[in-house]
């Protein structure tokens, strides 16, 4: 890209750089952790005589504000993205293989219910939680993927195995879990991944899209009135399986639907409207019907998915990316996470995972755009990246976030939206993680 815009991109980046990332607690910062912090998020390297390996990690993308995150869940949040991070510095730190290190931070995450992945995944439109995941190793180019399992506990484990023991790249729904089964990876029942807040979030989405959807001059709807969707059983009992749902333990069948006619939509869950949407107008996103997570304790808008990218000390990078998807998405949507070269992305010299507003980071490109523009143009990572978060996405109302490694260690974490959760740990094991823009 020529330099023209340069001068304002690093205008923005410098004046970033101490905002990325705060240390663990940043109400008792130190000086000294600042200076680290600013090292270790350091938009223009100085060259480095041998590569910083290192480990990011994001938990989420979104409007993400300060008084409606209680201290409680911020210092949830923290503590677990803190655990991301000792889990995969374990494994850097013995020598072991980027691979480990992002699979086990991502783990981590996934087991969390405060994060859109795994154990806090979303519910789509029809009350079902349909996860997706990446993995991709940048020196051999090997990747994996899954999209729209059920009964997956860790997504992440499941896109390694594609990758590792499979000739194939992605692996999506009943085939996806058959392979699991045929590996060995337990399937659990769906129930697994049922949270209130997460339901909660779903219908909170549901009636905003009924209230759109009333025609002018009838009374909108207040958000108080039924939910389409069946409520959830009481606590401590399972959650509700929609009509034709099978035990976890069957072999699985299309959830919360009776299968469709081939070419045919699938058919409406009874007492729910019919799912299908006018198309959008041309170059439009259809973003009515796919809203960012809203989350029913905060209120806030958010999208939760988590990644990771890793340096280690032989030079591997790996990207990995593992979610929910968005809050009431229609049955079969995939976004971009589990799409190599969209959500989740590396090569030799770079690495990159995205949270956001998937459908813009498909048609964007986003993790292959941001390692093609340092590739290709030489650009310094943070600058490749900062250009495609800021300029290329914002442009076009595509909202969300990248965490990114290059191949001396050097980290990016964008984000166009008000606050991203996010981390990172080096050489030296000390966690340091951030949510806001400003520490
Ligand atoms: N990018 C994810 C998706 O669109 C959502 C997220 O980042 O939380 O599926």
């Amino acid at each position: 890209m020529s330099s023209s815009f340069t001068p304002r991109l690093h205008r923005s980046l410098l004046a970033g750089t101490a905002l990325l990332l705060a240390p663990l607690g940043c109400a008792t910062s130190t000086q000294a952790g600042a200076a680290r912090d600013e090292a270790a998020l350091r938009m223009d390297p100085p060259p480095q005589a041998k590569p910083k390996w290192g480990l990011v990690i994001h938990g989420g993308a979104g409007v993400i504000s300060r008084e409606n995150l209680s201290p409680e869940r911020e210092a949830a949040m923290r503590a677990a993205l803190t655990q991301a991070l000792q889990a995969g510095h374990a494994v850097l730190a013995k020598g072991g293989h980027s691979l480990d290190a992002v699979t086990a931070a991502i783990r981590v995450l996934e087991d969390s219910p405060y994060f859109n992945a795994g154990k806090g995944a979303v519910f789509n439109h029809d009350g079902v939680n349909e996860l997706d995941a990446a993995l991709m190793d940048g020196k051999t180019r090997t990747a994996g993927a899954v999209a729209g399992v059920h009964h997956i506990q860790n997504p992440i484990d499941l896109a390694r195995r594609v990758m590792e023991q499979s000739p194939h790249v992605m692996m999506v729904g009943e085939g996806a879990e058959a392979f699991a089964r045929a590996q060995g990876i337990p399937l659990v029942d769906a129930k697994y991944f049922y949270t209130e807040e997460r339901w909660q979030g779903l219908q909170r989405a549901l009636a905003q899209e009924r209230a759109k959807a009333v025609p002018q001059g009838s009374a909108p709807d207040t958000g108080t009135s039924p939910p389409v969707t069946p409520p959830p059983a009481a606590p401590g009992q399972p959650p509700p399986v929609a009509p034709g749902q099978p035990a976890a333990t069957q072999p699985p069948a299309a959830p919360g639907h009776a299968p469709a006619a081939p070419g045919k939509p699938p058919p409406a869950v009874p007492g729910q409207p019919p799912t299908t949407q006018p198309p959008p107008a041309p170059g439009k996103s259809p973003a009515s019907s796919l809203e960012p997570g809203v989350d029913p304790v905060t209120g806030d808008h958010k999208f939760g998915t988590v990644g990771a990218v890793a340096l280690d000390q032989e030079g591997n990078l790996v990207a990995g990316t593992s979610t929910g998807g968005m809050t009431n998405k229609r049955f079969g949507r995939v976004g971009d996470s589990p799409i190599i070269g969209a959500g989740t992305y590396a090569d030799e010299r770079c690495a990159v995972s995205a949270t956001g507003h998937g459908e813009f980071f498909i048609r964007y490109t986003v993790a292959r755009d941001i390692c093609a523009r340092v590739e290709y143009q030489d650009l310094p990572l943070p600058e490749a990246a900062n250009v495609v978060i800021h300029d290329v996405l914002a442009k076009v109302g595509g909202e969300g976030g990248v965490i990114a490694m290059d191949h001396q260690g050097n980290v990016a974490m964008p984000f166009n939206s008000s606050g991203m959760y996010r981390g990172y740990v080096g050489e030296d094991g000390a966690p340091t993680v951030a949510i806001f823009r400003q520490p």
